[in-house]
């Protein structure tokens, strides 16, 4: 399984598009983030490889992380591979996934529009994700 390749998670039963995977894990792309085991998911179909490198660099354009806050593991996969630089506040987002690194269910509330979301991430990115929800930020971007 590779960037690109679309797969059945058969835990939610839903198509995934896969953006990175690696070290036994798999992200699919969509918001919000999440994460699972690669037993967990069945290759239906391989992605062109022109797909492929678009994704990667749709992947790479997800916008930076600010204060420390709102890293994008999909941008930061995409940047490695693509072989990108990265601002220093990313530069301690860059490291690969631990096999050690638990995967653990994420709950949260955007405290600006309320929204409740759930989530499956590895337990050392929740320091690091986005405190508000991708609509509220997009909106906060264009103010
Ligand atoms: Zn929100």
């Amino acid at each position: 399984m590779k960037t690109g390749d679309t797969v059945l998670h058969k835990p939610t039963g839903e198509h995934w598009t896969i953006a990175w995977a690696e070290r036994g894990r798999v992200c699919p792309v969509g918001w919000p983030e999440t994460l699972a085991e690669d037993s967990d998911c069945e290759l239906l179909q391989e992605g062109t490889e022109a797909e492929r490198m678009k994704l990667l660099h749709d992947m790479a354009n997800i916008p930076a992380p600010s204060r420390g806050r709102g890293y994008d593991s999909r941008r930061t996969y995409a940047r490695r591979v693509l072989g990108l630089a990265e601002p220093p506040a990313a530069q301690a987002a860059k490291e690969k996934p631990r096999a050690d690194d638990p995967i653990v269910r994420h709950n949260f509330r955007c405290p600006k529009c309320g929204e409740r979301y759930s989530t499956l991430v590895l337990q050392s990115w929740i320091a690091r994700l986005p405190d508000i929800c991708h609509e509220c930020a997009q909106a906060e971007k264009e103010n």
